[in-house]
């Protein structure tokens, strides 16, 4: 590990002053913000994250990690750990998508010291981009190519990808996140707003620039609007063992239902690609309608038709569709 100056910041207006250099979250920033550490010290063990000052923002769990729900919807303290939301009284009765999704992330030592404005901002697993021996990455080393295009590409992503940067994004919260339609609150020099589906930026040209956050800024809380579809929503993960694994594939589902009718439907999927991602034109084709097991396959087929694949992640269009009728027809069954 390299040297690196720390700074412990007492609130947000010190830590996004101290902060000013964090960037958008690429690989090169020279600053990073410390919370439960498990994304960042991981990545500069191993030298892929090589901050010359990280700023804990650990004080600010005192004011920014409370979890609150009321008619209004449900609101997050990004500092809230892990564990803390997931074990909510209010979280798992009225937002179970949101419950399942942290409940089934990682482990439990990691549940109990990661946070959730930690969780949004993990980076990818792509092997190539972990191991610095690998010259071809751009997200780590912009303009230097992308070694898993051509090589062991499993777990990569196969939407909203580029010959530039194939990676998937890991995360489960997110994507549970992005169906309930969330928003982040922000605070740097200013205090704003910014939809989480907003948060990540495509590959572009520049994959190394990972987020749309200005520089110093603090993910202070997450906000998930109240809705009839929020107690009709489920989290489906699939990965290769039962616990401590990330996705291949996963779908977030929120259904209102009139009867047997699809009155509205929120749709992320997970494992599949290179950011969260919501399935608009799929939740589009389910209004309206009588949730069959044809129309399910239907929307499962508008969600994956752009999928592009680069031989070892083939399998993974036919996996999302699957997981992706699957949790549809779980949602309809359950009883709210
Ligand atoms: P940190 O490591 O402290 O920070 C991560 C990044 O976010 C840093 O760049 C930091 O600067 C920035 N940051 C942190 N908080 C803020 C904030 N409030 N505002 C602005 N920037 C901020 N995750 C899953 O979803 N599913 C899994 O199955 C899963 N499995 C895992 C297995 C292992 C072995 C490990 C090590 C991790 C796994 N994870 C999984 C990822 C884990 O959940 C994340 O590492 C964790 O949530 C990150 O939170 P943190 O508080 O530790 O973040
Ligand atoms: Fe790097 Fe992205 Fe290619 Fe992985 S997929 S090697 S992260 S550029």
């Amino acid at each position: 590990m390299r040297p690196f100056a720390y700074d412990r910041a007492g609130d947000v207006g010190e830590a996004s002053r101290l902060g000013r250099d964090t960037g958008q979250g690429q690989t090169s920033a020279r600053t990073q913000f410390l919370a439960g550490g498990t994304t960042l010290i991981d990545l500069m063990k191993l030298d892929v994250l090589r901050p010359e000052q990280v700023i804990d923002i650990n004080p600010l769990e005192a004011r920014h990690s409370a979890i609150e729900a009321g008619p209004e919807g449900l609101s997050l303290g990004a500092l809230a750990r892990m564990s803390a939301a997931a074990d909510h009284a209010a979280v798992r009765r009225d937002y179970p998508a949101v419950a399942q999704a942290l409940d089934q992330a990682a482990s439990a030592q990691l549940r109990n010291m990661a946070t959730l404005g930690g969780n949004l901002l993990q980076r990818t697993r792509c092997p190539y981009y972990r191991d610095t021996s690998w010259s071809a990455c751009n997200k780590r080393q912009p303009g230097s190519g992308c070694a898993a295009v051509t090589a062991v590409n499993r777990n990569h992503a196969v939407l909203g990808v580029n010959g530039g940067c194939i990676s998937q994004y890991p995360g489960d919260l997110a994507v549970a996140l992005i169906a309930l339609d969330a928003e982040l609150e922000l605070e740097g020099g200013r205090v704003r707003r910014l939809p989480l589906a907003e948060l990540h930026r495509p590959p572009g040209d520049r994959p190394d620039l990972e987020t749309n956050l200005e520089a110093g800024e603090v993910i202070t809380a997450i906000r998930v609007p109240a809705g009839p579809w929020t107690r009709r929503s489920l989290y489906l993960k699939v990965r290769d063992r039962a616990s401590y694994e990330f996705a291949i594939a996963s779908a977030a589902v929120a259904l209102d239902l009139d009867g047997g009718r699809v009155r509205q439907a929120r749709i992320g999927l997970g494992g599949m690609a290179y950011r969260p991602w919501r399935a608009r034109e799929a939740e589009a084709m389910l209004v309206g309608q009588p949730l069959t097991r044809e129309l399910a396959e239907a929307a499962a087929r508008e969600a994956l038709k752009g999928a592009v694949t680069h031989g070892g992640n083939d399998y993974k269009p036919e996996l999302g569709r699957r997981t992706l009728v699957r949790a549809l027809l779980q949602a309809q069954r359950l009883e709210v």
